[in-house]
């Protein structure tokens, strides 16, 4: 009967997670549950599940927790990354589903890699951040990284198809998000409301940004990285409006072996779940009649410059994806908050990952327009060398990256070139 610990149980990956947990039957066990605030409905979630710990952001949400169980219901509460890091190591839990997103999920991914966890990993992020500490982690701890992320939930099941010295390329597919398809749509004037309606997936707010960016593929493409060992030219991606197939697998001798299923992440996260047994699940099928057919085209990098990013960072390796992944969850925060445009998002975080990797005098934005000087009050400015690239930083050093591109980025937002 395996113990589960869902982080980020609010959520979207989380909230499906539960679903799937009640749909394997009583074997399945949810243990432990953590999100950062929504404390009514993680209390609900802690009542239905007879989880034994829950966790939250801050101790304001533990208060406010506390006061949400009603009498008779007393999960211990921890809280804060340590409090996580804590619920994600205890002896009961045999998987630790980590979906939470953004930085905020590093932590606790790490400590469940170093208890020698089952890690089903949806929170892309804490690779993208430190994918080598990470993956170190769990050899060391004697962890299984289960990706629950579709596409590398595809990758894992095609691979099993052949030996890793077998595959000769990973073909990550991409629907194009809510703009694709639209080249004439002024991605000045777009709303976060358009930008949130994604054409095949539903998701969280971060997440569905990111996709109309395609720098939800370029973390994916510094996700495959680290968690197959692929360097970068043994990644591509194909835009694939049908998110049919999630991801193909070449071999050397030319056989390509796909994973289809409809856009439902129900099912990566229970294959997750069951890993390596298979167990029937009560979702809807693939049709492929209905569908009629399937389309795949090469990405517009020039349109969709993320993606070329994505790239960048893995070849680069080191702080680069600390500082990626910072920036671009403080630019989609803006966005959403009205403060910039949809069309800020990608050159604010390229010209903070430049400033990274080249230093302020080498910021060369790629559509060849003046950047002008580093920002007043940078930190660069300062000399401050919290920003230098590293190749081989340790947890410390990437979380000065992180903070730097964070702190970069909003120091950036707030010249005029970038706000509203
Ligand atoms: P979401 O915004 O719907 O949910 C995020 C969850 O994280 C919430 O429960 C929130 O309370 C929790 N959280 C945020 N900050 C926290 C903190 N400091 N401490 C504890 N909990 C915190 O996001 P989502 O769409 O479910 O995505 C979660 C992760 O899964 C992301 O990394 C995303 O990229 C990845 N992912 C999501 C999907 C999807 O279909 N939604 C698909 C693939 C990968
Ligand atoms: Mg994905």
């Amino acid at each position: 009967m395996p113990g589960i610990a869902i982080l980020g149980s609010t959520g979207s990956i989380g909230r499906m997670t539960l679903e799937a947990v009640r749909a394997l039957g009583p074997e399945y066990r949810v243990v432990a549950l953590a999100a950062g605030s929504r404390v009514e409905a993680l209390a609900t979630q802690a009542v239905e599940t007879g989880a034994c710990a829950v966790g939250v952001a801050d101790e304001a949400s533990a208060r406010a927790l506390r006061k949400a169980l009603p009498e008779g219901a007393s999960p211990d509460v921890v809280v804060g990354p340590e409090g996580l890091a804590a619920l994600a190591s205890r002896d009961d839990v045999d998987v630790v589903v980590s979906a939470i997103v953004g930085g905020a999920g590093l932590p606790a991914a790490l400590a469940a890699a170093r208890a020698g966890k089952r890690l089903a990993l949806a929170n892309k992020e804490a690779l993208v951040m430190a994918g080598h500490l990470l993956m170190a982690e769990a050899r060391a701890g004697g962890a299984q990284v289960i990706p629950v992320d579709s596409e590398h939930s595809a990758v894992y099941q095609a691979m099993a198809g052949g030996r890793r010295e077998e595959v000769r390329r990973v073909t990550l597919t991409a629907s194009g998000g809510p703009f694709y398809r639209r080249p004439d749509a002024d991605r000045d004037t777009v709303t976060p409301e358009q930008a949130l309606e994604h054409p095949t997936w539903s998701m969280g707010r971060k997440i569905t940004i990111d996709s109309a960016t395609l720098m939800n593929k370029a973390l994916e493409v510094i996700e495959a990285h680290y968690l197959f060992d692929l360097s970068a030219d043994e990644i591509s991606v194909l835009i694939h409006p049908e998110s049919t197939v999630h991801a193909l697998v070449e071999f050397v001798d030319g056989s390509v072996l796909a994973q289809l299923g409809p856009p439902d992440m129900r099912m990566p996260i229970q294959y997750a779940l069951t890993y390596p047994d298979r167990q029937p699940a009560p979702w809807p099928r693939l049709d492929l009649a209905a569908l009629g057919a399937l389309h795949f085209e090469q990405p517009d990098v020039r349109r969709f410059p993320a993606l070329g990013l994505g790239f960048e960072v893995v070849r680069r390796g080191g702080t680069a994806g600390a500082v990626l992944s910072g920036a671009d969850e403080v630019a989609v925060e803006a966005f959403l908050d009205g403060r910039i445009r949809f069309s800020d998002i990608v050159p604010v975080v390229e010209r903070v990952l430049r400033t990274h990797l080249d230093g302020p005098e080498g910021v060369q934005p790629s559509d060849g327009t003046d950047a002008g000087p580093a920002p007043k009050g940078s930190r660069l400015r300062k000399g401050v060398q919290a920003s230098a690239w590293s190749a081989e930083p340790d947890l410390a050093t990437i979380l000065a990256a992180d903070a730097w591109a964070r702190e970069e980025t909003t120091t950036c937002l707030t010249r005029s070139t970038f706000s509203k």
